[in-house]
């Protein structure tokens, strides 16, 4: 051949078997289905995986089946993205907060038989199994002999399950273009849809994400995903970390604030991930317990917009450093980074605070962004205009499984559904979801600075702004907010506070305080819910 470098394809069981040689004795925190925390070193997970490799391998399923995992951030769903895809397979990580009829849809579509589940998700397990003939064997993650009382199809413990197995590294000849995890995004209109990420893909992108303008893993650090990991793989943490040679913290069921303070503390974290929500669960534990996370360097936040406030209340309160991450399925996720450029590090401080607090994050090497208008022309990128958000890049999704066309344009570009803008420093702002826009009198009203800003009230303590049908502009916008636990802040104070911060034709004519606002099944407002809710609010 003409190539003279050693043409070794790039693929995701290398990882922990790499992590298993090299920091073999590294252990791993789980939180297991028992409540019973279990610590295990990277050696004895390549020792397991190996396990279910081999059992995996002798139920002799066609190339790139589709597996399925019900699970929480444990080290057997762990063991599952390495298990899985080193058997040639294609790990399907079910999002169990889905309703029945988008998770039957998406195991329909991927005709996935083999299913894999926490016993706390058996309601799901069963409904499946209702459902879906083809599906056979259920593999409980759980000790040996702890099974839910169901019987039909026979029930596997895991531990049974591969205790036997010969250990295996699976097949030789898996391309690196095969398929490695099948990841169902929910939308919110219409059927969810399936992003393939292949080992090439999640290979480049976990090389990418950590990096020392990125993620920046070392192998001294102890890393928490409070993502999860049946979401977009948990930000690829299962990957980083066993690659950078780094300890993980599997917070299994507890996700509360106060656990993860507990757990922080207990297990010296000093990376963690997550949604805005639960890190902020957490700040509060930890203020009302008077306790601060010394280890603690850096908390990654994204899924939705990360409050200005509370990236500032982590750093004044917990001396922990936020940094905004945006991203979706589509994008494995990792999008863009709220980190420093060397241009926006000369900036003074107060610019470059405001940098770091209002946008997502500056664009890392491997994702290639732009701004189009309703007609398909570019928009300028002067931090001011803008425009539906483009992506392109090697981890970006070129077309939704089981779907017959690609979804990106002809010249390869992804729509990412968000609207935004990107300044000359190369640092991209989200306005707004296209779905959740608010054009009053043809002009476009931000909703997620509306919600920043009402959040800056001291006693608000979450916010989400809708839009909704109103007489004479078409649209106009809704506050709807609760208020820090045992306070009280009147409707005219909240909307007077949105006065004295923003133009007058952006506050809303009204806002309504509720005792808890809906949540999606990847825990971000649930805006769908609001504006049905409220949908004649003005129209009376
Ligand atoms: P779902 O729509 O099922 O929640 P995703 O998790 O893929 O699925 O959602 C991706 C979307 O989440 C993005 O398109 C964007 O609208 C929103 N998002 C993610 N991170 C951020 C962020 N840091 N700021 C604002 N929005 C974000």
């Amino acid at each position: 051949a003409d190539y003279l470098m050693q043409d070794l394809e790039l693929r995701v069981p290398e990882i922990l078997r790499y992590a298993g040689r090299r920091h073999g004795d590294l252990s791993l925190f789980s939180l297991d289905e028992d409540g019973i925390a279990r610590s295990q070193t990277y050696a004895e997970t390549q020792a397991r995986v190996e396990k279910l490799t081999g059992a995996l391998e002798a139920m002799k399923l066609p190339a790139q089946s589709r597996i399925a995992s019900l699970a929480l951030n444990t080290r057997r769903h762990l063991e599952l993205y390495y298990g899985v895809t080193s058997a040639g397979h294609i790990l399907h990580t079910i999002n169990p907060r889905f309703t029945t009829e988008q998770i039957l849809f998406s195991v329909s579509q991927a005709e996935t038989d083999l299913l894999f589940f926490d016993p706390a998700f058996s309601a799901q397990a069963e409904a499946i199994i209702a459902s879906r003939p083809q599906v056979r064997d259920c593999i409980v993650l759980a000790e040996s002999g702890h099974l839910p009382a169901q019987s039909s199809p026979a029930l596997t413990d895991y531990e049974s399950f591969i205790s036997d197995a010969p250990p295996s590294d699976g097949p030789t000849g898996l391309s690196e273009r095969d398929g490695a995890f099948l990841c169902y995004t929910s939308g919110t209109t219409g059927d969810p849809k399936g992003v393939l990420y292949s080992h090439r893909s999640c290979l480049i992108h976990a090389l990418a994400a950590s990096a020392p303008g990125n993620f920046n893993i070392a192998p001294t650090d102890v890393i928490l995903p409070c993502a999860s990991m049946y979401h977009a793989t948990a930000w690829a943490l299962p990957m980083t970390a066993p690659m950078n040679g780094a300890r993980l913290v599997l917070p299994g069921a507890r996700l509360d604030g106060a656990s993860l303070l507990d757990l922080c503390e207990a297990e010296g974290v000093t990376l963690a991930w997550g949604v805005p929500t639960v890190w902020k669960s957490v700040l509060d534990a930890a203020i009302a317990q008077g306790r601060n996370l010394p280890k603690l360097e850096r908390v990654f936040m994204g899924g939705s917009a990360v409050p200005p406030d509370l990236k500032r209340a982590f750093a004044d309160k917990l001396d922990v450093e936020v940094v905004q991450v945006w991203g979706m399925t589509e994008t494995s996720p990792m999008g863009v980074i709220s980190t420093l450029s060397s241009r926006a590090a000369a900036l003074p401080d107060d610019d470059r605070a405001t940098l770091l607090s209002q946008k997502q994050g500056r664009i890392p090497f491997g994702v290639d962004l732009k701004l189009l208008d309703e007609a398909d022309n570019e928009l300028p990128q002067d931090g001011q205009t803008s425009g539906r958000l483009m992506i392109r890049g090697p981890w970006v999704v070129n077309q939704y499984f089981g779907h017959e066309k690609p979804v990106t344009t002809e010249d390869g570009w992804f729509d990412t559904g968000d609207v935004a803008t990107i300044d000359p420093l190369g640092y991209m702002q989200i306005t707004d979801r296209t779905k959740d826009i608010i054009k009053s009198g043809g002009e476009w009203i931000s909703s997620i600075t509306l919600e920043n800003t009402a959040i800056e009230h001291p006693l608000v303590d979450m916010a989400a702004a809708i839009s909704l049908a109103h007489p004479k502009w078409d649209e106009r916008p809704l506050l709807v907010y609760t208020t820090r636990p045992g306070t009280d802040v009147s409707e005219v104070e909240v909307l007077e506070f949105l006065k004295s911060q923003l133009p007058r034709w952006w506050v809303p004519e009204a806002a309504v305080v509720v005792d808890g606002l809906p949540l999606t099944a990847t825990g971000k407002v649930d805006k769908k819910t609001l504006r049905t809710a409220y949908a004649k609010f003005y129209q009376n």
